[in-house]
This record gives structure tokens, sequence and C-alpha cells, in this order.
């Protein structure tokens, strides 16, 4: 899923090199000029993140965050304010109820993608590089490949969707219903059992590399995947 990142920030030409960089990197970036613009935007749809410039006309970037910090439906949207002096910084240190991160300008559009995707993998543990590290076992998602201790796991098609939708899932308890539903699309021609044939299939896949563990049985309800052996 691509990231949705609203840029409110009055000049153009940082918008634009922002926006650039972020369509490179295969996020979405959506514009607002002030904090008018940027409310309408969230309002048609919550972004994965918002770079808000703390001088904006009219409403400050800073007020901005503070109103949507009281909202409950954008209280939990990540910040990162963009910020040019050093008083501005003391003062972003300063708010408790505040944004995520900061980034000062003038700032290299590398820096700010490394900022984004930190924010991003702290606050939805995705950073949107389609890239998901649990324990010793990483998911390369836009590859189709599986490390274990950064070796490759030679791993089955439906092995994979398990697994990619156990990692992107972590912790959390799922019945076989369930598990046919997300992995195999509620297929009716597919039995609740099939789901204990992969299952066996992806612990024998992680078996040689010590991670069998991480899929667990969870007795009377189903499967877990967790990070704790
Ligand atoms: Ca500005």
């Amino acid at each position: 899923m691509r990231k949705r990142i609203l840029i409110v920030e009055d000049e153009a030409s940082i918008r634009d090199m922002v926006a650039f960089a972020l369509h490179r990197a295969d996020m979405e970036p959506v514009h607002a000029a002030d904090a008018r613009a940027a409310q309408h935007a969230i309002a048609e749809a919550i972004p994965d993140l918002i770079l808000l410039d703390w001088m904006l006309p009219g409403t400050s970037g800073l007020e901005l965050a503070r109103r949507l910090r009281r909202e409950e439906s954008t209280r939990e949207i990540p910040i990162i304010m963009l910020t040019a002096r050093g008083e501005e910084i003391d003062r972003v240190n300063g708010l408790e109820a505040g944004v995520d991160d900061y980034v000062v300008k003038p700032f290299s559009t590398r820096e700010l993608l490394a900022r984004i995707r930190a924010v991003l993998r702290r606050t939805q543990g995705d950073d949107g590089s389609g890239t998901i590290e649990i324990g010793n076992l990483r998911v390369d998602g836009p590859a189709h490949r599986v490390y274990a201790n950064n070796e490759p796991v030679q791993i089955g098609p439906t092995e994979y969707r398990l697994l990619h939708f156990f990692v992107t899932h972590p912790e959390r308890v799922y019945s076989r219903a369930q598990l046919l539903d997300h992995v195999w699309g509620g297929s009716v021609y597919v039995e609740e059992r099939t789901v204990d044939v992969h299952i066996r299939r992806l612990r024998q896949t992680l078996e040689p590399h010590g991670l069998a563990n991480m899929v667990q049985t969870v007795r009377g309800a189903g499967y877990r995947f967790s990070a704790q052996a």
C-alpha cells in the first residue's frame, strides 16, 4: 500500500521538491498551501503522515498541529514539522502533545525521506518500502523474497502469502476461518484443514532457520505469529 503523505507548505518550490522525492520513493504526495487546505485534504482522506511547515500564512503550523492533536479522528496521524530557526526547534522540542519529529530547513530530500521512514516504522511498523522486519525475519514485499538471519528462504507461493499476512498482522490470534478469508480470499472450495496443511509447511520452511516457533498454535482459537518464541 502506498503511503499517503500530506505536505503543508506555502512555498511552492519546497512543496514540489518534496512531492517529487516522495513520488520517486513510491509514496503518494498530497499538497496543501495552508492550514485550511490541509484540513480539507485531511477531511477527504486521512494521510499516513503530515509534513507540516512551521511558518504558514494565517494559521501557523504549530496551531494546526495542536488542532489535529485535539481531534480524535486526527490525533494519531504522525507529524513531522519543517522548521527554519533555532528558536522554533526549541519550541518544537518543548511540545508535549506534539509532533513526532522535526526537520530543519534547508534539508536534503534524502534526509527527509529517512526521517519519514523512521517515523512510519515507529508509528505504523511499516516504512512504506514494503519490507517488513520482525525479529530475524525479513519479508521483502515488492520482490516477494524472504530472508531469515539474512539468508534467503525458499518458500512456496501459498506459504509466502500466509507469511506475508502474518508479518503484517503480528501478535494477534486468527482463527482458521479468518485466515481463509484473509489469505485465500474466502474461497468456498477451500476447507479449514487446508490452513493447517500450509501452517505445517510454513513451519517446515522456517525450521532450518530456527524460526518455526514464530508460528504459534493457540489451542481452541487458531494461530498467532509472534516475534516472541
Ligand atoms: Ca513557510
